[in-house]
């Protein structure tokens, strides 16, 4: 059982299996959420522990479609954790504990700012991974 909360306390949930992969995201629009890193997890597999009603999500204009939740009372970035996708991505700073999984991928690497330097051998691609 993998543990997940924000950092205020009021949103708790579980995951009942590991995550299937994790990245990191360095578009503006994940870094400016605060969600870069994400994983991405079953529907079948989210459990809600408590706070699910803390959880507000934002909805960005067009072209972007991805909703971006977070708690709304500390503001801890969720990833897309009300989705009703059968698979979607949260945010990694959202999981308790380490869950044995490291990044697996960069993406939008071309809008990484200068002060953020890639430091593991995780493949990388300037876009979307699908779009390059
Ligand atoms: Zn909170
Ligand atoms: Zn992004």
């Amino acid at each position: 059982m993998i543990k997940g909360s924000c950092y205020c306390g009021a949103v708790r949930f579980e995951l009942l299996n590991k995550p299937s992969m994790m990245g990191t995201c360095h578009c503006s629009r994940c870094r400016k959420a605060g969600a870069s890193t994400i994983v991405f997890v079953k529907q079948a597999d989210l459990r809600w522990v408590q706070g699910r009603e803390n959880v507000t999500l934002f909805q960005p204009e067009a072209p972007y479609k991805y909703g971006r939740c977070f708690c709304m009372t500390c503001g801890t970035s969720l990833g897309e954790i009300l989705s009703q996708e059968d698979s979607f991505p949260i945010a990694a700073n959202a999981l308790d504990e380490d869950i044995g999984l490291k990044v697996q991928f960069h993406e939008h690497v071309a809008e990484k700012p200068d002060w953020y330097e890639i430091c593991d051998e995780a493949p990388q691609s300037e876009v979307h991974p699908e779009q390059a």
